[in-house]
């Protein structure tokens, strides 16, 4: 079976020993390596995809619609052979688009088992989904981090705000989020780039739902990745809307943008790719981590590599898969298992459901370019007095834009009339996705599934996780509430949706499965993101999740991985680790 012997090279002990291992190479994971290597560190960077260079390999990105041989739309025999992301999804119709289709991971090669019905969006390559993310970039509050502890559920989160607050400034500053301050508690500002505007439309019915609700609740312009001001290095966003595809403009913060570069910069990264890290090696003696084994993807061979600490940012579900495949004698059930935590509390947002309308009365008006972002709702139930019958909250995320020529003109269907109609605008629509927050439960679990392997013969992950009653209240809710909102707004010929087609991952902000804590008993990771089990292993991506909030968490990873580097350095500096 491919990648059951072992080649180790005694000699190359030596050449294959860093002070830092990064395992992963995507929004956590680039920070880290950035972090790490800035803090004077050599670090190898392990990647289990194919490089993926910035502007080289944006190979789609400056093509016209008719260069693609599909125009667009990937292939029947892509589509079959991947049938996660070519499920009906919201964000550009569907992700299996031609420019894109080798972005995601090849789902044949890289099965899952699904005891319920679960969507796993991967991207294995340099960059992971940094590349592919939609880049919406809230800071969490004391609500979010204080409602497990108030309401009793799971356990405390052993962090506050005042112990994020520079963090996120520090990631803030170097990814370049633009946004507007609004002076919510419960959505703290940060340091932002000047925001990007509402249209005329989403500048009305962002009015008439304040009016409305009398000023409770609050509608403005997304807190986006996406440069409207130069950085060094980076150019501003062109407002060409086709970040996924990867920027040549370096418009958009990805690891290749942004983190790589820096990292690169200081001489002191070393980046492997095609290298699937299949185990935390674990010291019986030191009770710390020695290294890593690392499965060739290209070769199959297996490799050692040694270092002082390891970062663990393969994502949260595959965070989860190296440490419970690490398990030895002293660890059975996996690196970090000790509390009987890992691989529980799967969470995950609500997604798939939401409304839209038509807006009359700015037929004349229009907007300019292709704006990389749109309006944002943030939470509003179960706050300052709001009471609902569920736990928690939901937010929204939409925009308001005139139909295009691909409408249908019901009147006419062939001929000069209808080629002249399609050079208007057509009518003014609105639309917003709510993203509720999923409670941690424990049986919400992966596994291992030994019986089932991927292309390289490693065993594969079995996803057991649903929606509970309080999430099934919670999305009733949503819908209700945007209809509400849109029709107090004056919006017309009101639709909803809320697929039932949903599966736990959709909202592709999978949290968990390795919680902090402030007690080995009852979570894997402590305070500082350390494995307890293992100090000098750090797990600092959505692994670590407590709870799951409802804004999109991403820029919280980044900052978490930012506060645990400094840890780690410091701890390093004192000999701690
Ligand atoms: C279409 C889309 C839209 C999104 N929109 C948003 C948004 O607006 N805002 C937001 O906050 N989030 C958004 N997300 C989610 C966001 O992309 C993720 O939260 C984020 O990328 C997670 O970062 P990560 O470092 O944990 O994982 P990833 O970015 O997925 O990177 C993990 C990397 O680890 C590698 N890897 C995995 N296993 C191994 C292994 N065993 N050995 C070595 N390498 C390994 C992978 O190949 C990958 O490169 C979106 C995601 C998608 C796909
Ligand atoms: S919208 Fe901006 S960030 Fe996105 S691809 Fe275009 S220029 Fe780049």
């Amino acid at each position: 079976m491919p990648g059951d012997t072992l080649h180790v090279n005694n000699k190359a002990a030596g050449q294959n020993t860093y002070d830092a291992i990064v395992i992963g190479s995507g929004i956590s994971g680039g920070w880290a390596a950035k972090e790490l290597t800035e803090k004077g560190l050599k670090v190898l960077m392990l990647e289990r995809g194919p490089n993926f260079e910035h502007i080289k390999d944006y190979k789609t990105a400056n093509k016209d619609p008719w260069d693609f041989p599909h125009r667009g739309s990937a292939t029947l025999q892509q589509k079959t052979d991947n049938p996660v992301i070519s499920k009906d999804w919201a964000m550009y119709g569907t992700a299996a688009q031609e420019a894109v289709m080798d972005y995601w991971v090849k789902e044949k090669d890289c099965p899952y088992v699904q005891v319920k019905p679960f969507a796993w969006w991967r991207s294995y390559q340099m960059g992971g989904r940094s590349i592919l993310w939609g880049r919406q970039s809230y800071r969490w509050s004391d609500i979010d981090f204080e409602a497990n502890s108030k309401e009793g559920i799971g356990i405390d989160w052993p962090i506050r705000y005042r112990e994020m607050a520079s963090w996120y400034d520090h990631v803030e500053r170097f990814a370049g989020i633009s946004g507007s301050k609004e002076g919510l508690e419960h959505l703290p500002d940060g340091q932002f780039l000047p925001p990007m505007e509402l249209n005329c439309v989403e500048k009305d019915v962002a009015a008439r739902i304040k009016q409305s609700y009398k000023g409770q609740r609050h509608m403005f312009i997304g807190r986006v990745a996406n440069l409207t001001a130069a950085i060094p290095g980076r150019t501003k966003c062109q407002f060409r809307n086709r970040c996924w595809e990867g920027c040549p403009f370096g418009g958009y913060f990805s690891t290749q943008s942004s983190t790589l570069p820096a990292a690169l910069a200081t001489g002191n990264l070393t980046v492997r790719p095609w290298s699937i890290v299949t185990k935390i090696l674990y010291d019986k003696d030191t009770k710390k981590a020695k290294g890593v084994e690392v499965l060739d993807g290209e070769t199959n061979k297996t490799y050692e590599f040694y270092s002082r600490i390891v970062f663990l940012n393969a994502s949260t579900l595959n965070s989860a898969w190296v440490l419970m495949n690490s398990a030895t004698d002293v660890w059975p059930d996996g690196l970090g298992s000790s509390s009987d935590q890992l691989g529980h509390n799967v969470m995950d947002h609500h997604y798939m459901l939401g409304a839209q309308g038509i807006v009359e009365g700015y037929e004349d008006k229009y907007y300019y370019g292709r704006r990389a972002n749109g309006f944002y709702i943030p939470r509003f139930a179960n706050l300052y007095g709001d009471k609902r019958d569920f736990l928690r909250g939901y937010g929204f995320q939409g925009s308001a834009s005139r139909e295009g020529w691909k409408r249908d003109v019901a009147e006419l269907s062939i001929g000069a009339d209808y080629k002249e109609a399609l050079t208007e605008p057509g009518a003014w629509h609105i639309g917003a996705t709510g993203f509720g927050e999923i409670l941690p439960y424990h049986e919400n679990k992966i596994t291992l599934d030994k019986n089932k392997k991927d292309k390289w013969g490693l065993p594969v992950l079995a996803m057991d996780a649903e929606l509970k009653e309080n999430e099934l209240k919670m999305r009733k809710d949503i819908v209700k509430e945007l209809v509400a909102m849109f029709e107090a707004a004056g919006v017309k010929n009101i639709t909803t949706w809320d697929s039932k087609e949903y599966a736990i991952g959709q909202g592709i902000h999978e949290m968990g499965t390795a919680r902090m804590g402030k007690d080995p008993r009852s979570s894997v990771l402590n305070p500082n993101n350390q494995v307890w089990d293992a100090t000098n292993v750090y797990v600092t991506d959505g692994a670590c999740m407590v709870s799951s909030a409802c804004q999109n968490p991403s820029l919280t990873y980044m900052a978490l991985t930012a506060r645990a580097a400094d840890h780690a350095v410091n701890e390093l500096r004192k000999g701690s680790l």
